[in-house]
């Protein structure tokens, strides 16, 4: 990958984030103080609290936006320390094409389509 290609990607990246953290942030705020504090931590193990505060639709939202954002994160961190573009698992490059698509891929596509055998986990 380019250093062109690298600070398009970064430049998308920070993008990301801030939209994502401004969603999540409008959504807390919607759901009032009470809610806030309780989602504090999106991944906080009491999820029956959390949907009486916010409903289940919100909640599932929430959720995925949550995991969208530590994903858009995490690639950001990878970037400042160089792994940026290397599968987290194999340790293979990730495709461009698929960092274009999605720049907050950790994986390349071969080990994110076994995890998503093995777990039945949707890609971000
Ligand atoms: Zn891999």
């Amino acid at each position: 990958m380019d250093e062109a290609m690298k600070a398009r990607l970064a430049r998308t990246l920070h993008e990301q984030r801030s939209t994502l953290a401004g969603v999540v942030r409008a959504r807390l705020h919607a759901a009032g103080p009470d809610a806030a504090v309780g989602l504090a931590n999106c991944y906080a193990e009491d999820d029956a609290a959390q949907a009486d505060l916010l409903g289940e639709h919100d909640l599932a939202m929430l959720h995925q936006e949550c995991r969208q954002l530590e994903a858009v994160e995490l690639a950001l961190a990878r970037l400042a320390d160089g792994s940026y573009g290397r599968c987290v698992h194999c340790g293979q490059p990730v495709s461009p094409a698929r960092l274009q698509a999605q720049p907050s891929a950790a994986l390349c596509l071969e080990c994110q389509q076994d995890s998503e055998r093995r777990y039945q986990v949707r890609p971000l």
